[in-house]
Formats: C-alpha cells, sequence, structure tokens
C-alpha cells in the first residue's frame, strides 16, 4: 500500500526539518508556506562566526531549505494557506494560493521585475539563492499595480488575477510548525522605536549587517561606534502579560556583538540586562569569553530620547552604582524577543487544537511536546514556544517520528 501523504503548515527551520525527514521515510509531503519563500526568520540570519564558529545555526537553515528544495517527495506550495481541513478517515484539506504568485516553473530568476519595482517593495527578494523562484510578491501593495505586474515578467511568470486558486489535499498526518511573531518594539513606547532612526530591533541588525556588513546607522549609514543591546524587549515583562523568557535573544545578543567586535575590536558595545540566559552546551564558558570584550550593564533601561548628531541619550537605574545615570550611544539594539504568531487562533479553531495561556500550541501530554489534542496533528518548532533553530529542528525531528510511528511507517 502507497505510504500516506503528510501535510506540514509552515515552511521555517522546523517546517523544512520535518518535511526532509519524512521524505528521507519515504513519505510524500506537502509543505505549505503563506509566504513568497521558504526558510521563515532564520534564513535572513548572518553568520557569527568569529575566528571561530559561534553555533549560532544560520549556516543550518541554507543547508536544509537546499536539501528541502532538491527533494521530489517535498512539494512545495509557496503563497498558500490552509482554507480549510475536514477529518474522515484522513484528512481533506483545501488550499488557498493568494491571487498574486510568481511562478517557480516559469520564473528564470533574471530579476528584472524586482530591479523594476524594489523601489515600491511590491517585489520581495529572496534571502537564499536556493529559494526558487528568488523573487516574490508583496501581496499588501499590489491592489493598485495589478497591470503593470503582469507586464513586467518577460517569461510571464507573474500570475496576478482577481480570482484566489484552491487545491483539495489529503493527509494521513499533519505538522503544524507555523512558527512565531518577533516581539514588536513600538509596544515599548518608551524606547523610541520608528521615531528614532537609529533604535533598531536585533532583525533590523540582522538585515543591516546582511546588507553592509557593519552595523550602519539608519539615519545616515556611518558605521556605529558605540552600541547599546537591552535585552527582555517584550519577554518577561508583566506589563505586557508576557511572562516568558524567549530564549534566543541573549545567545543571539551576545554572538552578534563578539562578532561586530571581532571585524572591529575598536567598537564599544554594552549590553543591558536582567539576568544573561547562560546554558546550552558551550555558552556559559562563551559568556566568559563575552566579559572580556562587551561591558554588561545589570539594568534595563527606562527611556531613550534624541541627542546631537542622531546620537541617543539613554536613561537607567545602574544597579551597582545604586542611582540614574544617563549614558549616550550611537545605535541602540532592543533584543526582541518570541511572540506567539498571530495566525495561532485562527488554526486552532480550524484544526481544533487548543492554545496554552501564552498563546503557543499547548502539548495534550506534558511528555511528548510534539503532541497536541487530535490524534494525527503534531506541532513542531516555536510554534509550541520559545526555541533556538537547534531546538527548533531537534523538535521538528520529534514531530517527524511521531507521525511515522502514527501512520505505522518503519523508517
Ligand atoms: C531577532 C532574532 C534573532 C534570532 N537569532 C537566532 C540565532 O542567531 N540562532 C538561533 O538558533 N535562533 C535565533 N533566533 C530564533 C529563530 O528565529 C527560531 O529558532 C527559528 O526561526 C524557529 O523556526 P520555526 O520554523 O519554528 O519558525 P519561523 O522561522 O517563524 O517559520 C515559520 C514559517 O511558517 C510560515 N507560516 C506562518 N503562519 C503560517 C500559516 N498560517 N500558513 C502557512 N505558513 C505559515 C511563516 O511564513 C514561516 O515561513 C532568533 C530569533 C529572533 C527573533
Ligand atoms: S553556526 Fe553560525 S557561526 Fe558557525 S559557521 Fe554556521 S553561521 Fe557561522
Ligand atoms: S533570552 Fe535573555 S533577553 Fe531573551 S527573554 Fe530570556 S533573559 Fe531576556
Amino acid at each position: 500500500m502507497e505510504p500516506k501523504n503528510v501535510m506540514i503548515i509552515g515552511g521555517g527551520i522546523a517546517g523544512m526539518a520535518a518535511a526532509w525527514e519524512l521524505a528521507e521515510a519515504g513519505l510524500n509531503v506537502d509543505l505549505v508556506e503563506k509566504s513568497g519563500f521558504l526558510g521563515g526568520h532564520a534564513i535572513g540570519y548572518t553568520c557569527k562566526a568569529t575566528s571561530e564558529c559561534l553555533q549560532c545555526g544560520a549556516c543550518s537553515v541554507e543547508k536544509m531549505l537546499k536539501d528541502v528544495v532538491g527533494n521530489d517527495k517535498i512539494n512545495i506550495h509557496l503563497s498558500t494557506e490552509v482554507e480549510n481541513i475536514k477529518k474522515n478517515n484522513d484528512y481533506s484539506i483545501k488550499l488557498k494560493k493568494t491571487a498574486a504568485f510568481i511562478d517557480v516553473k516559469k520564473c528564470t530568476d533574471c530579476g528584472i521585475c524586482y530591479d523594476k519595482l524594489k523601489d515600491n517593495d511590491i517585489i520581495l527578494q529572496g534571502y537564499s539563492k536556493n529559494n526558487a523562484p528568488l523573487y516574490a510578491i508583496n501581496r499588501e501593495k499590489i491592489d493598485e499595480n495589478k497591470i503593470t505586474l503582469k507586464e513586467i515578467c518577460p517569461e510571464g511568470a507573474i500570475s496576478v488575477s482577481d480570482k484566489t486558486s484552491y487545491e483539495d489535499l489529503t493527509a494521513g498526518a499533519i505538522i503544524v510548525a507555523t512558527g512565531f511573531d518577533p516581539f514588536n518594539p513600538e509596544r515599548k513606547g518608551t524606547y523610541g522605536y520608528e521615531k528614532f532612526p537609529n533604535v533598531i530591533s536585533g532583525l533590523d541588525l540582522e538585515r543591516i549587517k546582511r546588507q553592509n556588513g557593519f552595523p550602519a546607522r539608519p539615519s545616515d549609514g556611518a558605521a556605529a561606534q558605540k552600541i547599546a543591546f537591552i535585552q527582555c524587549v517584550g519577554s518577561r515583562d508583566e506589563n505586557l502579560g508576557n511572562l516568558w523568557c524567549s530564549q534566543i535573544c541573549c545567545p543571539y545578543a551576545l554572538r552578534t556583538a563578539e562578532s561586530l567586535k571581532h571585524k572591529n575590536p575598536d567598537l564599544d558595545i554594552t549590553v543591558f540586562y536582567m539576568d544573561i540566559q547562560n546554558t546550552g552546551k558551550s555558552f556559559p564558558v562563551f559568556y566568559e569569553t563575552c566579559k572580556n570584550d562587551i561591558r554588561f550593564i545589570r539594568s534595563i533601561p527606562v527611556d531613550i530620547f534624541p541627542a546631537e548628531n542622531d546620537t541617543l541619550n539613554m536613561r537607567l537605574f545602574d544597579e551597582a552604582q545604586g542611582a540614574t545615570a544617563m549614558e549616550t550611544f550611537d545605535l541602540v539594539v532592543l533584543s526582541i524577543g518570541i511572540m506567539p504568531n498571530s495566525d495561532n487562533e485562527k488554526l486552532s479553531a480550524q484544526m481544533g487544537i487548543p492554545l496554552d495561556e501564552d498563546g503557543f500550541f499547548k502539548n495534550s501530554d506534558e511528555l511528548n511536546k510534539t503532541s497536541t489534542s487530535i490524534d494525527g496533528i503534531f506541532v513542531a518548532g516555536t510554534a509550541q514556544g520559545p526555541k533556538n533553530i537547534a531546538a527548533s529542528m531537534a523538535h521538528a525531528g520529534q514531530a517527524a517520528s511521531g507521525v511515522l510511528n502514527y501512520l505505522g511507517v518503519n523508517k
């Protein structure tokens, strides 16, 4: 008997890792990704290596993407979401493909569409050369540009229709790997994100480093010399009701700071923190090394004000000194954390699998972190709660094993 198909919702590192494991075990996988690209958040991260690898995991995402794209057992549905799911013996699923997309079979990755339309953000370029196609349409920007869009591609690969298209699928099991939303730092109003250009988020810094190779200040493009990282932005915050530690922001801030320092030893970097999430196999040793290069101040700044030459004044209570202090920086990086995906409620209702009190998918069995309350539906990666790349991949492997057991497939 032919093994059953599996549907995976979400093409980030967790969804890709689960898809790859299942395909290697001989199953056909439908990988459903709502954006125009595979890779999720982590495909945009830069390598943090100094003279040695700092184990940030960024390169494993690129490698996994290449493996998934090259695997003919994995059917990739980009720009697609689940419209509805019905459980009979198997799951009957209706997929909804957005009305505007780039046809992977026709696109030659020539970049003509991107060059012509990149200034108004209608066409997006993927981070990875292994993304196929390398370009995607930014759905939010298309309405007023339909005609221009259709004509812009010499290969006719751009499809813009008034009608959304649908596709029916059957799957024996489902993995939910829809990931997380980064905390929106505008919610921390006193830090002036979006008001002061040189207050940026950890994700913004990744984009800036990728584009420039150094920490360029958004206000003038100049290389920042004095940089502050503020930890726990959005996480461990009673006022916001977000009590969880996101687990990833201490490691990414410290690895980023170390790799910036390695490239430019003259940089002056300060990390403002409550506690450093000092766990993991090699992290405690790494943290000790960081103390030689980075200044650590145990205090979460109160607010930020603009100062001369686009610098920023930061007000804080310095616990060590027992007094309020003011300090000026060129660039302030807000170490934003992992929040539940805003699609979780819709997906929870569609599938009948509950969320926990924080808004992540809830496990029905506390000892099995990939379980949900419905047989045959599993959860993987940050859809279940904060995790780094390596932990998301390991969790995805467990979800794939759960699927194989459920379907009675021997690996
Ligand atoms: C600023 C920042 C820096 C970080 N740096 C590091 C680092 O250096 N090292 C590290 O190990 N970790 C880092 N992390 C954590 C890392 O981003 C996560 O571990 C990883 O992205 C989790 O992968 P995921 O697949 O669970 O989720 P995601 O990366 O969020 O991927 C989920 C995918 O599902 C898709 N999706 C969402 N909803 C739907 C839907 N309804 N239908 C279909 N598709 C959907 C999304 O478009 C996305 O492609 C960082 C996190 C942040 C916020
Ligand atoms: S794990 Fe990170 S630091 Fe190490 S090589 Fe890969 S991307 Fe670079
Ligand atoms: S990982 Fe660090 S910065 Fe992130 S929430 Fe936990 S303690 Fe705060």
